[in-house]
């Protein structure tokens, strides 16, 4: 159940673009990287032609393709644009940095009415549409963009939606409505009755909910039945689920200094993990763990991390609270430190865990928030979503195929298929077997339009480009 206008926001593929005559692209002898069966298919003739893949052909059958832009792509693996399934757009220049990173589609995960922001809340929705607005008319190169808005959150926080009362929650989703949004962010201390009312009302509109889980008043189990669409984040009551074995739950609680009343919480979470792990496998409910977001806590000792962020594009103000996260995390006492690296090691293990429940995976960054960096980001979270168990398949299908799954939108595919949308990312190797591949990226197919090599790096720097600081 996917809100309207998202379908026909999905349709804007077929807006001209201003930048180039939008010819007929034709891919020689390209290798295409087949996620649904996780095989490669060498030598093929793949033809794009106004935003869609109009044939797929093998090479050496293939004649000349008249009028057609050709790029030789001998040596070179093709594989779906990526979506980065959580991200918050603080600035403009964030929507260049991702094409050029492959990735052409983001959820934005929202959060802000106002600017500057610090990373982890998006600025406020009427410009994130006018952004929108400017990549859909060509005008600016970017990706894919779904906006949530404002949260949904009992916490009063000033940029909230407010949901204390069941009457406020079904306020709040008439009033994502009257913004225009495609989905509803739901955030925390959210009563049960008020939660359910968000549901059902978000239900009625055709928006899916997505976000956190207020966990204290909700519970995983309460939001899988009640049709959250996404699970951001590996959150306590889930952590406790990284392992089955007592002893090393018991481990974790003496290592980490839990108090008896944490304790004991944490084994009623952990009581609750059959169950919740046999629900996500047959629920239409995905997780974004954003390992990358939890990552930071460790890389964070790592001086280069944050000399990197230090140095980047990033607008002053989200660059100034990446460098107060390092100071904040870089000042913790040893044992602090020594939890950081257990949570660590334990969100890995659950990531692990969830896969093998038979649990969907979206890759997400959180980016730009607590040091994340717009783009680049998601090669990351491909990369660790590998070290903590997935095979490079899933990992490639959490960013691709899975999305598509989760939008239900015979439009997104996430597969290299005739007719499918032609946002496109081409590799100088096969991500299969090594995901750190998805890296070298030789260029980007994004609304029919082919950014080579030259034209991504030109996209990449950025000092021509520095957002203007207000
Ligand atoms: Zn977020």
């Amino acid at each position: 159940m996917i809100k309207v206008t998202l379908g026909l926001m999905l349709g804007f593929a077929a807006a001209a673009t201003t930048e180039q005559p939008r010819g007929q692209l034709a891919f020689e002898h390209v290798s295409i990287v087949d996620l649904a069966t996780g095989s490669v298919l060498p030598d093929m003739l793949v033809v794009v032609d106004a935003g869609r893949i109009a044939s797929i052909t093998d090479a050496k059958a293939a004649g000349a393709q008249p009028g057609a832009t050709v790029v030789d792509a001998t040596g070179k693996y093709m594989i779906p644009g990526l979506w980065d399934m959580h991200v918050h757009i603080t600035d403009r220049s964030y929507l260049p940095q991702f094409v050029a990173h492959g990735v052409t589609g983001v959820r934005d995960m929202g959060g802000g009415l106002s600017r500057p922001t610090d990373g982890c809340e998006s600025v406020e929705p009427v410009t994130l549409q006018a952004w929108r607005a400017e990549v859909e008319r060509g005008e600016l190169v970017g990706p894919r963009i779904l906006l949530s808005g404002p949260v949904v959150s009992g916490t009063g926080w000033r940029t909230s939606l407010s949901a204390r009362t069941p009457e406020e929650a079904v306020t709040a989703v008439a009033s994502l409505e009257a913004l225009r949004m495609d989905f509803v962010k739901v955030y925390e201390k959210i009563s049960l009755e008020s939660y359910l009312a968000l549901a059902k009302a978000a239900k009625a509109s055709g928006m899916v909910i997505a976000g956190h889980v207020p966990v204290e008043t909700v519970g995983l189990l309460d939001a899988i039945h009640a049709g959250q669409r996404s699970i951001e984040h590996i959150r306590d009551p889930l952590l406790m689920c990284f392992t089955a074995e007592k002893d090393e739950l018991s481990l974790f609680f003496a290592q980490d200094g839990w108090s008896e009343a944490d304790v004991k919480w944490g084994w009623l979470a952990h009581a609750q993990c059959p169950d919740i792990l046999s629900a996500v496998s047959n629920h239409a409910v995905w997780f974004t763990p954003t390992l990358v977001v939890e990552h930071a806590k460790v890389a964070v000792e790592d001086p280069r991390w944050a000399e990197k962020r230090l140095q980047s594009w990033l607008p002053r103000s989200v660059r100034d609270a990446h460098a107060e996260y390092a100071r904040d995390k870089r000042a913790q006492m040893p044992e602090e430190r020594a939890s950081e690296h257990r949570w660590w090691e334990a969100q890995k293990k659950m990531v692990g865990r969830l896969m093998q429940s038979g649990a969907s995976l979206l890759a997400g960054t959180d980016s730009a928030c607590e040091g994340g960096l717009p783009g680049e980001d998601l090669h990351s979270e491909l990369e660790l979503l590998v070290e903590a168990g997935l095979t490079p398949r899933q990992a490639l299908a959490a960013a691709t195929l899975e999305p598509a799954r989760y939008f239900e939108s015979g439009d997104e595919r996430g597969l290299i298929t005739a007719g499918a949308r032609a946002d496109l990312v081409l590799l100088d190797g096969n991500p299969l077997e090594d995901i750190s591949n998805t890296r070298r990226i030789h260029g980007v197919v994004r609304l029919g339009q082919w950014l080579d090599s030259s034209r991504l790096a030109a996209l990449r720097d950025t000092k021509a480009q520095l957002p203007v600081e207000p």
